[in-house]
């Protein structure tokens, strides 16, 4: 079964706890057990499973900067006169999808591991999920 999430993200740096918003649509769906896989469509935003912490956010912030510097010369921004390599680079890094079991509904997560979006772009964004709910057959 194939679901999608909408949502609306204020640019760079706005991290986003999802973690309620797919448990609902995996719960919604009716399939008891199975697989879950969240996809952000988009090139300049990323999907993790960690700890929703303000410090923690303010850390992952941080390390972005630090593997992708915001003042080198990308040739993605000489190439299409835009000014997001950045962007492109920083989800790259983290990636664009996952995968997570459910059972009797529930998603099997740990209980400081939340599914976290991050909006690396440089202005707001309109971002989908797309959720592919297979099930296992339990
Ligand atoms: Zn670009």
């Amino acid at each position: 079964m194939h679901l999608s999430l909408e949502l609306d993200t204020r640019g760079d740096g706005d991290f986003l706890d999802v973690t309620s918003k797919v448990a609902e649509k995996v719960k919604g769906s009716g399939v008891a057990s199975g697989v879950v896989v969240v996809l952000v469509q988009g090139s300049t935003a990323a999907l993790i499973l960690n700890e929703y912490e303000p410090g923690l956010l303010e850390d992952l912030r941080a390390l972005g900067k630090k593997l992708v510097p915001p003042t080198a010369d990308y040739r993605h921004n000489l190439a299409w006169q835009e000014k997001n390599a950045t962007s492109h680079l920083r989800a790259c890094l983290f990636g664009f999808s996952l995968t997570i079991p459910f059972r009797e509904g529930q998603l099997i997560l740990g209980p400081w591991q939340q599914i976290i979006l991050l909006e690396f772009d440089t202005r707001p964004r309109h971002r989908t999920l797309q959720l592919s709910i297979l099930s296992d057959g339990g």
